[in-house]
């Protein structure tokens, strides 16, 4: 069996119940070397092959899999935070339904809510914003026209943009074309749960000193948005889940008789 896991955000012990299980059964291991902590590595057996796919291509990470997965092996092919974002899974589950090899799909928590649990906040605020865009900024791999950082930040939503450390400076004059004022709260979330975590706060101007002065290039998530200012939204408004007044979630939730 081939299994795509999630290894979560950086922390060993926020891989999934399933996703260590799998680790702890694989024969052959093929990790994101540059992204997933080694110390999940600890779950797998002595006898467990594992290899790093930051150094090999796809036609090599692909004949890997597929040559073990014909030997009876379980394969485990790990991936950081959940699979689904930026994880480049697309074009080798294409390669496997080609060849007719089943394989699995195990979650994992994603860089982005590990990166929430870093700032200790609420994407979506009651009273302000209720969405949360994932983005990035271009590199190698190409944005549509349409998802151009400047258009997004139109909306002035919550904003998580991944894979831009690099290109910061870019990204913070895009925010600002698109509508934001040089002085709205940013944050940088560098390596989320790992031991070497940190946070920094900053404004969207000052978003490139921020990360300069930190010395901050990858492995970072950028953040702007409301949520980010302490209270703004919360004081006043708070959420019609717990409301007291028992709306029909509060009905729900009743025991019955
Ligand atoms: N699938 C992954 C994302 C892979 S793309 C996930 O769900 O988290 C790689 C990008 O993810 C990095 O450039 C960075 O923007 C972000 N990233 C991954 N791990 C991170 C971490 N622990 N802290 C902050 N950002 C992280």
């Amino acid at each position: 069996m081939i299994d795509f896991v999630g290894a979560g955000p950086g922390a060993k012990d926020l891989i999934t119940v399933r996703g260590m299980e799998l680790l702890k059964k694989a024969d052959l291991i093929i990790y994101t070397g540059s992204l997933v902590n080694p110390e999940l590595l600890q779950y797998a057996s002595k006898e467990t092959e594992i290899y790093d796919s930051s150094e090999m291509d796809l036609d090599k990470i692909m004949s890997l899999m597929i040559e073990a997965h014909r030997e009876g092996k379980n394969v485990v092919r790990l991936h950081t935070g959940d699979p689904a974002l930026y994880g480049a899974i697309g074009e080798q589950i294409r390669i496997l339904e080609e060849n007719r090899i089943e394989y699995g799909y195990c979650p994992g928590v994603s860089s982005l809510f590990g990166a929430a649990s870093a700032l200790k906040k609420e994407f979506t605020v009651p009273g302000g914003s209720q969405s949360l865009i994932i983005t990035r900024m271009e590199g190698r791999t190409e944005v549509p026209d349409s998802e151009r950082i400047r258009s997004l930040a139109s909306h002035h939503s919550s904003m998580a943009v991944f894979l831009s450390a690099r290109m910061i400076r870019e990204l913070s004059d895009e925010l600002m074309a698109g509508g934001y004022g040089a002085d709205s709260p940013a944050a940088i979330v560098y390596k989320a749960t790992w031991e070497d975590e940190r946070v920094i706060y900053t404004t969207v101007k000052e978003l490139p000193e921020a990360a300069e002065k930190n010395g901050i290039s990858k492995t970072a998530i950028i953040f702007t948005g409301d949520f980010l200012s302490d209270g703004a939204f919360t004081e006043n408004v708070r959420s019609k889940l717990y409301a007291p007044a028992g709306g029909e979630r509060m009905k729900a939730l009743a025991p019955s008789k």
